[in-house]
């Protein structure tokens, strides 16, 4: 169909606009140079059509065994530069980007199934979180501790070496970024293996990086690699390579166990950026208009396709119909199209699975006894050939704590809403959950959204707003959420280790301390 023949030419010409059309599409980047995969072929699917829309083959393992050699090299030579320089040219490699932001906000739309203008905005946060880590090079000092003996005894935060680090498909682009610049202003390498449902988005931003040669000297040859493959081929050899010697995952609980067991069997430290089912907490004395219009954002941006996104909005009983009823109503003037429409604001589902799997938790939370209250089905008004995994924002009411739909991540755009009585019932219903990744407080009264925010298990907690994020300020979860921490100055610690110096100044105290005493 036309629709469908459209997105595929236009990825075409978007792939070898950037280098990558072949036979079999370049789907790596490795040592600076762009690589088809070798395992098996792996077919992408429109998400808007549910029809093919290309082909790329797996990475495989060869392919771990060279980008891992690459990196190993690449960050030899990054470390013989001045921090100051490695500074200089993570700036220089940002400018890379310039003039082919479009073209990437356009790639990564027609892979992901996600509105144009969430990928532009998308590609916006590539570049912050480069700047950001370009100014940590030449300031992460490290410390003189004041040891009781004779000794001068400082800190230094070395980097790991090569960093293994694995992706998801909702937001590719800003799951890569995210994690790539904070390890390379580290001083690590790295090989990043994305989702292999958005496998090119990393490789343009990864080739555009190390391409930026015209800005000034760019990144090593090798420093960044991006492998593209299935999780249980290229991404185990990834986890299992002897090189590797951390792990950085951002995806679901289940597979983030099977990266945090394969790091266990080799003794490699692991972190964990993994699912939410966050609380939204709304109060009888909020403003109502700023809350009703938060709890929307919160829960159908990206379609639900969000880690922090808020799938539990709990509403004090007195405000609980009021609430509900503007909420349902503000779901169906939700503007849901193609990814490529400019007007869109709501898309469809990535990938089969993901539709699949939303309908049946909806299916299963009805049978349970939860009540649609808007959505649940194929949204009116799209065009015939949208076959895709389209599925209207959707309310539930009458939820209890115990259904799945109150427990697991539905990730899509389904909301349940919950009353509560009181204070103490808000907070324990919050924090009824595996999860820990996320939760806010709508209240007019500061002292009890501060009393609440601080009671909440939960990494992120807002008051008054929702997924207000900054690459400047901690991110990551409790419990199933995950653990480690992404963004800011922990973002950056996590991609080194302290190693502790002595220097001895007056030898013979030392030997009164006792040399060989023993730990
Ligand atoms: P997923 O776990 O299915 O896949 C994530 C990545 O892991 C993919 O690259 C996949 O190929 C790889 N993988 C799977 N099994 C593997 C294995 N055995 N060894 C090595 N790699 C393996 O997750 P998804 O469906 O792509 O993403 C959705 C999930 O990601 C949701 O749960 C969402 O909440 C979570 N997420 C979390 C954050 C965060 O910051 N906390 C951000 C975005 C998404």
């Amino acid at each position: 169909n036309s629709l469908s023949q459209y997105a595929c030419d236009h990825l075409a010409e978007l792939l070898k606009g950037f280098g990558l059309a072949a036979a079999t599409p370049l789907s790596n980047w490795i040592d600076g140079a762009l690589v088809a995969g070798e395992g098996e072929e792996i077919t992408l699917i429109n998400s808007a059509t549910g029809e093919a829309l290309v082909s790329y083959c797996d990475a495989g393992t060869a392919l771990i065994e060279r980008a891992t050699q690459a990196a190993t090299r690449g960050q030899r030579e990054w470390m013989a530069l001045t921090a100051s320089e490695r500074g200089r040219r993570m700036n220089a490699a940002i400018r890379g980007l310039e003039g082919h932001e479009e073209a990437l906000a356009q790639l990564e739309s027609v892979v992901a199934g996600k509105p144009i203008r969430d990928c532009r905005a998308e590609v916006g946060k590539v570049r912050e979180m480069f700047e950001y880590y370009a100014g940590w090079c030449d300031k992460q000092h490290g410390e003189v501790i004041p040891v009781p003996t004779s000794h001068l005894n400082y800190v230094r935060h070395v980097p790991y070496g090569v960093v293994g680090q694995i992706t998801p498909w909702n937001a590719p682009m800003f799951t890569c970024a995210w994690q790539l610049a904070p390890a390379i202003a580290a001083g690590n390498g790295v090989v990043l293996k994305p989702s292999e449902l958005t496998p090119f988005s990393s490789v343009v931003i990864a080739q555009l990086l190390e391409c930026s040669g015209k800005f000034g000297q760019g990144l090593p040859k090798g420093l960044i690699n991006i492998v593209n493959g299935l999780g249980k081929s290229t991404g185990a050899a990834l986890t299992d390579h002897p090189t590797i010697s951390k792990l950085v995952f951002v995806g679901s609980p289940q597979s983030g166990r099977m990266i945090a067991e394969a790091g266990a069997r080799r003794l490699v430290p692991s972190v964990l950026e993994l699912g939410g089912k966050s609380a939204n907490i709304v109060f009888a004395d909020a403003k109502l208009d700023e809350a009703v219009a938060g709890a929307q954002a919160a829960i159908f941006a990206a379609a639900g396709q969000s880690c922090v996104a808020g799938s539990r909005l709990l509403i004090e009983r007195s405000v609980f119909e009021q609430v509900t009823s503007r909420l349902a109503r503000a779901a169906e003037q939700i503007a849901v199209g193609l990814p490529s429409d400019e007007a869109t604001r709501m898309g469809p589902l990535q990938n089969r699975r993901q539709f699949e799997q939303v309908t049946r938790m909806i299916e299963a939370a009805e049978a349970a006894g939860a009540r649609v209250l808007t959505g649940g089905k194929r949204p009116e008004g799209l065009p015939d050939e949208a076959h895709g995994y389209f599925i209207a924002p959707t309310v539930l009411v009458e939820v209890t704590p115990d259904m799945e739909i109150a427990q697991q991540e539905v990730f899509g755009p389904v909301l349940i809403a919950m009353a509560f009585n009181d204070e103490a019932e808000a907070i324990q219903l919050a924090n009824e959950t595996r999860f820990g990744l996320a939760g806010a407080v709508w209240s007019q009264d500061v002292a009890r959204a501060h009393r609440v925010a601080g009671q909440l298990r939960a990494g992120t907690v807002w008051i008054n707003s929702y997924k207000a994020i900054s690459v400047m300020s901690p991110f990551g979860g409790f419990g199933d959420s995950g653990f480690g921490r992404s963004s800011g100055l922990d973002g950056l610690r996590e991609y080194t280790v302290p190693q502790s110096v002595w220097v001895e100044t007056a030898p013979e105290a030392s030997v009164a301390f006792g040399y060989g005493s023993g730990v």
